[in-house]
């Protein structure tokens, strides 16, 4: 049993207002709980970016009427899945009404919702701290171990029952306590993210959307310039979001800038066409958690719990990136672990591994376990060399109409095979761990 008698200035104190954070906040003040919200950034969300789609499962727990109240932009109904080579390009158009009723996705910029989220957060209770950076964590030894009892920021200490740690992919935080280690290079990530001004008009009609609805494209092949990784692509409603996420490991071993592969996708015909006139108004970097279920770790310890990003939280199947549904999922969890461990005055490491068990239970735990072979797939070269050209030379031969006689389809792929140096063995062995993966 672990508790402090003594008042500490706030019952939880929560670093960082990114989704993780601010859903934990909100959560625990509901609560009745004394929580304070720290914040580097000068606004909540100044800092923080993500390709933007939002699956809004989890948000809808905690915010039934989020799809109404949120500055949401379009609702997902369109995916796109496009292989990109330098010269052509190969996609999969996925359309269906059925992904707006109940609405599945929808896009977001962070400058907003994070604000939204924060104001939430205000009008619960929660004092929101913003422009402060936690410098560290305050600790005391107890008869069960290294026990976390505040923070420090600056001069400032200040003291609570329970720390939560939402400081995003490089949690300093959790490091600096020894609660996790530093992630490999190729556990993580970086992202360039643009935003497009585009006018609403024009984005409907190159989309091809109506009213809120809205396309996502995932894109893999010359868009990261042979670097493991991939570009997307998301409808905003008078905006486009536009970037790559790239492999730290593969990006330093083939000597390539982030800055400049965004670039060359930003450049490539098929993407410049839907871009053409748009002015860009917003641009960034990010580190993104890749390494999946082995990133996780340990995530509790007596005092704190960490939860999003910085609990290693994300996920990327290749066609999909997820990360802040993730992130809220993971606070659900905590503030229910939280409060019930404040509630029976034991705030120790045993006590709050019930965080761990709540968010294992839960869809974001299971999801985590469920792609827990996709990061070791998409380390398979070829997914980002050979497929793409592969397929455009099936497809140019069969729509190629160039005065000579037809072939048969059995040596058109054959012919396709040997130019494009897949082999048949290599392709059944990533089929099948695609399929494993998935
Ligand atoms: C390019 C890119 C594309 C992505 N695309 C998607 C997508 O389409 N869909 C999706 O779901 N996810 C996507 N993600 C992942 C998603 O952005 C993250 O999973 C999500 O932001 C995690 O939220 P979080 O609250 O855990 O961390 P963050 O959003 O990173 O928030 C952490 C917060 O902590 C603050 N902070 C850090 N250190 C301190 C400190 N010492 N003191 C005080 N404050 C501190 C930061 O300023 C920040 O506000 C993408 C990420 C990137 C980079």
């Amino acid at each position: 049993m672990t508790w402090k008698t003594e008042e500490p200035d706030f019952e939880v104190i929560v670093i960082g207002a990114g989704v993780a954070g601010s859903v934990a906040a909100y959560q625990l003040a509901k609560q009745g709980r004394s929580v304070l919200l720290i914040e580097r950034g000068e606004a909540p969300g100044s800092k923080n970016l993500s390709g933007g789609i939002l699956y809004c499962n989890e948000m809808e727990k905690v915010f039934p009427d989020f799809l109404n109240q949120a500055p949401i932009e379009r609702r997902i109904t369109r995916n796109y899945v496009s292989f990109l080579n330098q010269d052509s390009s190969f996609a999969i158009d996925y359309q269906d009404t059925r992904l707006a009723h109940p609405v599945n996705a929808v896009t977001v910029l962070r400058a907003k919702l994070d604000a939204w989220l924060a104001d939430q957060c205000t009008d619960t209770g929660v004092m929101v701290m913003p422009g402060v950076r936690v410098d560290a964590v305050l600790t005391e030894t107890t008869d069960d171990g290294t026990q976390v009892v505040g923070v420090q920021a600056g001069e400032d200490k200040l003291t609570a029952h329970v720390v939560i740690a939402a400081d995003g992919a490089n949690s300093f935080i959790s490091r600096a306590v020894g609660l996790r280690p530093k992630p490999k290079q190729n556990q993580m990530a970086v992202g360039v993210k643009g935003v497009i001004s585009l006018p609403r008009r024009t984005i409907e009609d190159r989309f091809s959307l109506s009213g809120d609805q809205g396309a996502a494209f995932a894109v893999v092949g010359d868009c990261t310039q042979g670097v493991g990784g991939g570009g997307f692509c998301y409808t905003n409603l008078d905006s486009v979001s536009i970037g790559v996420v790239l492999r730290l490991d593969d990006l330093v071993a083939k000597k390539k800038a982030a800055t400049r592969v965004f670039d060359h996708f930003l450049s490539h015909p098929l993407m410049a066409a839907y871009l053409e006139g748009g002015e860009l108004r917003e641009y960034g970097c990010h580190l993104v958690a890749e390494g999946g279920l082995d990133m996780v770790g340990d995530i509790h310890m007596g005092g704190l719990v960490v939860v999003g990003d910085a609990a290693g939280l994300t996920l990327n199947t290749g066609l999909t990136v997820r990360g802040m549904d993730l992130a809220v999922g993971s606070a659900i969890a905590a503030a229910k672990a939280v409060g019930t461990a404040i509630e029976r005055q034991d705030v120790g490491a045993q006590a709050l591994s019930v965080y761990r068990d709540l968010l294992f239970a839960s869809t974001t735990g299971k999801d985590m376990e469920r792609f827990a072979r996709m990061p070791e797939f998409l380390e398979r070269e070829r997914l980002y060399s050979k497929y793409g050209d592969l397929l455009a030379r099936i497809m140019h031969h069969i729509f190629n109409h160039d005065g000579t006689p037809r072939e048969p389809a059995v040596k058109v792929a054959a012919n396709a095979f040997s130019r494009s140096k897949v082999k048949i063995g290599q392709l059944l062995s990533d089929g099948l761990a695609g399929v494993r993966a998935l």
